[in-house]
């Protein structure tokens, strides 16, 4: 049942861009002076990626890797999936359970023209949240966080970090394999 609530009602218009070549430092002072949690990567004006803290946290800081040397394009998440701005908040839900997005970027005629998040979904429609518990864990405090355990769909073990590739959740051992089917 669509909910008539789309994305363009409740998306945050501002969007901090980062270009691809940037350092992760320059990327993570750009979110603090803006004070958001994620930077749409873009190439020209053709949105690429989206690198969030998170992705600064576990893909650099906990490595011990150099946020003055390693780039932006080595951390972002691509393909990058968006929404246009007609899109229907339960489906939009569902992507984010689907991949494990918390913000999703609104595209409209080709531009980057917003960005919605889990939290103003889940503040909008209890069906959504429904969708949205599947794959996030929704504290009544509106705290979000991203369930990603469970059994792997080609060996079947279970796992405390599942990855989505090519429309299957494998485990870390499986993820070579899930690739290439
Ligand atoms: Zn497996």
């Amino acid at each position: 049942m669509p909910t008539e609530i789309r994305a363009r009602d409740i998306m945050v218009t501002r969007v901090i861009t980062a270009r691809p070549n940037q350092t992760v430092l320059e990327a993570a002072k750009l979110m603090r002076d803006e004070d958001v949690g994620s930077v749409i990567v873009c190439e020209g004006t053709r949105p690429i990626g989206i690198a969030t803290r998170e992705d600064i946290v576990s893909k650099v800081v906990a490595l011990d890797k150099d946020p003055k040397k390693v780039l932006i394009k080595d951390i972002m998440n691509t393909p990058l999936v968006t929404c246009s701005a007609d899109e229907d908040v339960i489906n939009i839900a569902r992507t984010m359970s689907k991949y494990g997005y918390e913000r999703i970027p609104v595209v409209d005629f080709g531009k980057l023209v917003g960005i919605v998040s889990v939290r103003e979904i889940a503040k909008v429609s209890s069906e959504a949240v429904e969708i949205l518990r599947e794959r996030f864990s929704i504290t009544t405090e509106g705290a979000i966080e991203e369930i990603n355990s469970g059994y792997c769909e080609l060996c079947g073990n279970y796992s405390e970090i599942l990855h989505y590739v090519n429309d299957r959740w494998v485990c870390d051992n499986c993820k070579d394999e899930a690739e290439e089917i």
